[in-house]
């Protein structure tokens, strides 16, 4: 049986932070999330996403994530994590992964009431790093290194916008427990963004499953 319990996570120090482990830095997602206090644990399989406080799919390339995701049933386990209060939070990739329309037919999580549009600052060449000024984050801009990134052209009515580019291009969100960032977080040793989303995979609701 699974429930969403109240403030009662089993892990609410530690709390136990899942990577998904089919492409991307996830070495580079588990070390910073280890370094902000979290059990932090890849996840290859369906049944491994049981238990979890807390789940990053890492950035890589959305179209190939999803169908390896679908075919092992990955897919179908995080959409029920998510129906169940769990915290998700998707970079680059995952965030495509997470939104509700991605512009393509491909496998998407769909939880995010956000439209992205892939490849939205070019090709490989056009990769950048920028400040990007992001609400509620105490300590200054965020360095934030851009890599064949996606931005969300369109956000719903139950998404907080937390950082946009000058252009208006948005680059993070938050819709509930869902969080999602455009730019890759894990690579400038800037463990802010991780350290919150530990924080947030620790408060709250935390999926149990009994
Ligand atoms: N361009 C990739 C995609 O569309 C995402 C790139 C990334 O995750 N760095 O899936």
């Amino acid at each position: 049986m699974v429930t969403v319990a109240g403030s009662t996570s089993a892990h609410p120090a530690r709390p136990r932070v899942g990577v998904l482990a089919i492409q991307g830095d996830v070495a580079e997602h588990l070390a910073a999330l280890s370094r902000c206090g979290a059990e932090a644990v890849p996840v290859r399989r369906a049944a491994e996403i049981d238990g979890l406080d807390g789940i990053v799919l890492p950035g890589g390339e959305s179209t190939a994530i999803g169908l390896i995701a679908r075919e092992d049933g990955v897919l179908d386990a995080l959409r029920r994590y998510v129906d169940q209060g769990g915290a998700v939070w998707g970079t680059c990739a995952g965030l495509i992964l997470l939104a509700r329309d991605a512009g393509h037919a491909q496998p998407l999580i769909g939880a995010l009431d956000v439209v992205v549009e892939r490849n939205a600052f070019g090709p490989q060449v056009f990769s950048f790093e920028t400040d990007v000024t992001i609400a509620g984050l105490e300590g200054g801009p965020f360095r934030a290194v851009f890599i064949r990134a996606p931005a969300i052209s369109a956000a719903g009515p139950g998404v907080d916008v937390l950082a946009a580019l000058d252009d208006d291009r948005i680059v993070m969100v938050r819709q509930g427990r869902l969080l999602a960032t455009a730019f890759h977080p894990e690579l400038t040793g800037d463990d802010r963004l991780h350290r919150w989303f530990v924080e947030l995979c620790g408060a709250q609701s935390s999926v149990v499953h009994a």
